[in-house]
């Protein structure tokens, strides 16, 4: 049989619409990507108007993954000849005695050379009086935090690969991949393409395309939600007067300046519960929304107003909460990304790490700690630890 392409691209949400992309400029029309719903679609985990970027994270690896994430989504902009980032700057926030160590994210700016500003609670007030926050609160603010466009980076990525060549086919599910011959096939809405690589991105249904190569792991899926709010203080909102910010604490909550739509945007992290695909529904969970709602009535009240709407959302989580970035252990040829929930500032950098694996067998990047061979994930029920 003839080998249709060099490389497909299973699942066109944030990170195989990153692949297609760093594929396409490499190897243009040798390029499928595979979307088994239509090209931006709203029942995965990468389509809303904005997700956070920051530099600030809690080890020194992924910092690094951080800043050659802003140096792709910047190759991609010129590109493009469009912005998909917006710097507005970013606020970590939190109590002095909080789950989640504030310290850890300074330690691991300040040996990668990142400048930050470490805030007090009074300090943090005169320059964005939008908070109401008491002494023991502490934060650290980080000039490159801000927006990642994710619906219009998305798009971007899908026109740029179209335009380097890649074939991107909307609407045809994967419904068998086989390993042949040092080769790879797929068959798709009825059709059966064979290629060299194949890079699987699949969001949710990662382990439904695992398992054909008698994988499975142990993910679980939740439902999360965003809510906007219609503020009548949208000016004091505005990106430029507002950054965005996480609050350092278990429950975790964060929010965004206006962007999008008009009003601001506020949630909880990992606030949603445990879903199958089949489960999931797209109704916003009340009691979730009641808990935003008191978290920022407390330090952000001029946030609130009446809800715009919320949006449902899927997290696909490991059991630490790092990415999966890996061969399919026995198929070398098979590379695959799970992002964990927090992979959307990544989707680039993460879609032109998949594309080095695939193409050159190996990544200027440090995917060690992605490993899909970690201890963590051979087991069947492990410990879950998803604040980091
Ligand atoms: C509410 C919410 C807020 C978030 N906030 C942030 C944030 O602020 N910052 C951040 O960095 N990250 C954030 N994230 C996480 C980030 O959005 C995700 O990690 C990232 O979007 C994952 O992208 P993905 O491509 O892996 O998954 P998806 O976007 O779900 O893409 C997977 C794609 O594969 C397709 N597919 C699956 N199976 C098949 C098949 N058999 N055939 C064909 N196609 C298939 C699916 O249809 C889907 O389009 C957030 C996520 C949510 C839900």
């Amino acid at each position: 049989m003839k080998r249709d392409y060099e490389y497909i691209v299973l699942g066109l949400g944030g990170l195989g619409s990153g692949a297609a992309y760093w594929l396409a400029r490499t190897a243009g029309a040798e390029v499928l990507g595979l979307e088994q719903f239509e090209l931006g679609h709203l029942r995965g985990e990468s389509q809303d108007h904005s997700r956070i970027i920051r530099l600030s994270y809690h080890t020194p690896a992924y910092v690094r993954l951080a800043k050659r994430a802003y140096e792709s989504w910047a190759e991609l902009e010129k590109e493009a000849k469009e912005s998909v980032v917006l710097r507005t700057g970013g606020l970590d926030i939190g109590p002095r005695q909080s789950a989640i160590q504030l310290a850890t994210y300074a330690e691991s700016m300040h040996s990668e050379g990142v400048e930050y500003e470490s805030l007090e609670a009074a300090e943090i007030m005169r320059r964005w009086p939008q908070f109401r926050l008491t002494d023991e609160i502490h934060g650290l603010y980080q000039a490159d935090g801000g927006i990642a466009m994710a619906a219009r980076a998305n798009a971007a990525h899908q026109r740029m690969a179209r335009e380097h060549g890649a074939r991107l086919k909307e609407r045809v599910a994967v419904t068998d991949v086989r390993a042949a011959s040092g080769e790879v096939d797929v068959t798709a809405g009825g059709a059966s393409y064979r290629c060299r690589r194949l890079v699987v991105a699949a969001g949710p249904w990662s382990n439904q395309i695992l398992d054909f190569f008698g994988l499975h792991l142990p993910l679980e899926i939740t439902q999360e939600q965003v809510t906007y709010f219609d503020t009548p203080h949208l000016r004091d909102f505005e990106p430029g007067r507002f950054p965005i910010w996480i609050w350092m604490n278990d429950p975790r909550y964060y929010g965004f300046p206006v962007f999008g739509e008009r009003g601001t945007k506020i949630a909880q992290d990992v606030g949603g519960k445990p879903v199958t695909l089949d489960t999931r529904t797209f109704e916003p969970d009340p009691e979730n929304l009641r808990r935003v709602e008191d978290f920022a009535r407390r330090y952000l009240p001029s946030a609130l107003g009446p809800v715009i709407y919320s949006k449902t959302c899927l997290y696909t989580l490991t059991p630490d909460r790092n990415f999966v970035i890996d061969s399919v252990p026995g198929h070398d040829n098979v590379v695959v990304a799970i992002g964990a929930g927090h992979a959307f500032k990544f989707a680039s950098v993460i879609g032109r790490i998949l594309s080095e694996l695939a193409i050159d067998g190996e990544t200027p990047s440090e995917v060690s700690p992605f490993s899909i061979k970690r201890p963590l994930l051979q087991e069947k029920d492990p410990t879950r630890t998803y604040l980091m």
